[in-house]
């Protein structure tokens, strides 16, 4: 194993406290690509927490600007875990006081099987249309839903179906060049977990459970997840 990789992970057994750990250095907010939009400062974020603020992060909008793209992480020369304390302030907010439409979404895809709430029919009708356009162009070409077997279980991201339809194309015809064995799934399809975006681990693992088990009913062997 790669030992810079070991001494991370060393590191971050380390880092449960904050308060002991964080120099203030401010190498996390230097790295950081949103420091600045609506004030965004994760030095600060730790310095919160290192003084017992804790709801006040969870009622801030650092939380919620931070992108959890882990750069401030990766940099911190004390490992200090700050992912999982952005996320868990996340996790901490009231449901109907999550920004935007992120919670509306977990609680449509619990209910639908996606975040948009695309019924299973409409969702059926339009794979079988696009195929039926891409077939003019890829003699033969369907879309396999549902099929045992099949390598790679493809899952969908909703804002495709819902609003660039066109988009899939993309995906099926490269699939279809490679002569590759793929399927889709009638139900449960989603592929973008906002419950992860939203701290909400309960309804990430749901959604996820939900996938894993269309998986291993399919017998395949590759997942792909668009996001
Ligand atoms: S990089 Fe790490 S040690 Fe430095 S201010 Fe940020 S959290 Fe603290
Ligand atoms: S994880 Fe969040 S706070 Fe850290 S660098 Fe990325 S956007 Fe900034």
């Amino acid at each position: 194993m790669d030992p810079l990789v070991l001494s991370k992970r060393e590191k971050h057994k380390l880092a449960t406290q904050f308060a002991d750990l964080c120099l203030t250095c401010g190498t996390c907010a230097g790295g950081c690509p949103v420091t600045g939009v609506d004030d965004m400062d994760v030095r600060k974020a730790v310095r919160m927490v290192v003084l017992g603020l804790e709801q006040e992060l969870v009622d801030s909008r650092f939380p919620w600007v931070c992108t959890l793209c882990g750069r401030c992480e990766y940099a911190c020369p004390m490992g200090v875990d700050i992912l999982a304390m952005l996320r868990s302030a996340r996790g901490k907010r009231a449901r109907d006081k999550v920004p935007g439409v992120l919670h509306k979404g977990v609680a449509m895809c619990l209910k639908t099987g996606n975040n948009v709430g695309i019924p299973k029919d409409d969702f059926l009708f339009l794979l079988e249309d696009l195929a039926a356009e891409l077939s003019e162009e890829l003699p033969g070409f369907t879309v396999p839903v549902d099929k045992k077997g099949a390598k790679i279980l493809i899952t969908v991201n909703s804002k495709e179906p819902f609003g660039e339809p066109d988009d899939m194309k993309y995906w099926w015809k490269i699939l279809y060049a490679a002569n590759e064995s793929w399927t889709t799934t009638s139900e449960n399809w989603e592929g973008v977990n906002w419950g992860l975006f939203t701290g909400d681990d309960e309804s990430m693992k749901e959604i996820v459970g939900r996938i894993v088990e269309n998986y291993k009913k399919l017998e395949c062997e590759y997942l792909l997840l668009p996001e």
